[in-house]
């Protein structure tokens, strides 16, 4: 999501769009013989070792157009993406079967398969799409190629494009982050906000879409009723868990970086490798799966954000985080429910404001001096379920 060269960064802005009724249809047929074709094409070039253009299309140029009648840059962007999905999965050392394209979507090329024409967007091949709504801060960067998505009954338009990296400031102090499975925990020496996870709410769609799973696949039901309706639904909750986690961590990191860039401070967290593995290690459960998807978005999502608003971030090693005294640095002991105690210095706190403590000062250390003097950031309460949509960055 976020490549690019040097001082640039790729993002991709979401467009709704709406056919003409009377072309909704063709829109939907058009995305199917796509999908087939681009499943036609992504066999043939791994069968013929076709992974350069010019053999793509001279293997498969023709019966795109003819076969699967593709207006002919669509075609070449069907052949296109065959050959980057091909590719991936010949690097793929532990590759399974040859990957199948299942959603309605459709690679297209700016001005050669699409144009944005006032409140429409044209396809080539005469289609036209009626603009509901977009983000429109960045209106004045170039539109690169676009991915046209049918799902759940309505059409998107991810348009990519390139803007320049903002640069960073030098931050006057850092904003910490911890994460464990209840709560995220922002903070440092003067402020402390609590987010909590949506892990629950989520595992509870997981659990239904576990539950209908485990009842319909039974040899009771009849095969239509178990591929059909059932099936959707069982998709439609597992889903709606990954979206529950994906809307949260896009939402916190929002946060996070909000706070950080008002009080122009850098954010750090930790280094997640250890900790999905550790994680990776228990007994697979359906929680585990989500609190490392969690963990694994929000840091995406943190990241990226950062990068966009030009907030310096800092990863830290997170051993002994949550168990070494801030302030001397001796082993911590047990005093009650989740609170430590330092039995050399006699510092006491909640688990995870040491946590932050130690992330701070981690990170503090790392930048090594490099500090403007240090502020006390105004940050205000936020109830963590109802911290409603931050202002635009
Ligand atoms: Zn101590």
């Amino acid at each position: 999501m976020f490549t690019g060269g040097e001082g640039e960064l790729t993002l991709t802005v979401m467009m709704r769009v709406s056919p003409e009724p009377e072309q909704e249809e063709a829109i939907l047929d058009l995305l199917r013989r796509y999908r087939d074709a681009l499943n036609y094409s992504i066999r043939a070039i791994i069968a013929n070792k076709a992974l350069s253009l010019s053999r793509a299309h001279r293997l498969l140029y023709k019966d795109l157009k003819e076969r699967y009648g593709l207006p002919s840059k669509i075609a070449q962007g069907c052949y296109r993406e065959a050959i980057t999905t091909a590719k991936s999965w010949l690097r793929n050392p532990r590759r399974g079967a040859v990957p199948t394209a299942k959603g309605l979507s459709m690679w297209l090329e700016h001005e050669k398969g699409y144009r944005v024409k006032g409140n429409y967007v044209e396809l080539i091949g005469g289609y036209r799409l009626r603009i509901i709504g977009w983000d429109r801060r960045y209106d004045d960067f170039p539109s690169r190629e676009a991915r046209l998505v049918f799902r759940d009954g309505e059409f998107t338009l991810y348009i990519y494009k390139r803007v320049p990296r903002p640069t960073k400031y030098v931050p006057k102090g850092v904003l910490a982050v911890d994460i464990n499975e209840r709560q995220i925990v922002v903070g440092n020496t003067s402020v402390e906000q609590r987010i909590e996870t949506p892990i629950e709410r989520a595992l509870h769609y997981k659990r239904l879409a576990e539950r209908l799973q485990g009842k319909y696949s039974s040899t009771r039901y009849n095969a239509w009723l178990r591929r059909s309706g059932i099936r959707r639904r069982i998709r439609y909750f597992r889903r709606k868990a990954r979206n529950i986690i994906e809307d949260w961590a896009r939402k916190a990191s929002h946060t996070i970086i909000s706070l950080a860039k008002q009080s122009q401070l850098a954010v750090a967290r930790e280094d997640l490798t250890g900790l999905v593995e550790s994680l990776r290690r228990l007994p697979k459960g359906h929680r585990t799966a989500l609190v490392m998807l969690g963990y694994r978005r929000l840091a995406f999502w943190v990241d990226w954000q950062a990068e966009k608003n030009g907030v310096p971030i800092l990863v830290v090693d997170p051993a002994g985080t949550s168990s070494t005294c801030p302030r001397c640095g001796s082993e911590l002991v047990e005093a009650g429910h989740r609170r430590l105690r330092c039995p050399r210095c006699g510092f006491e706190a909640d688990r995870d404001t040491i946590a932050i403590l130690n992330i701070e000062g981690r990170a503090l250390s790392k930048m090594g001096g490099t500090l403007t003097s240090p502020t006390a950031p105004q940050v205000t309460d936020v109830n963590p379920n109802r911290w409603g949509e931050p202002p635009h960055l």
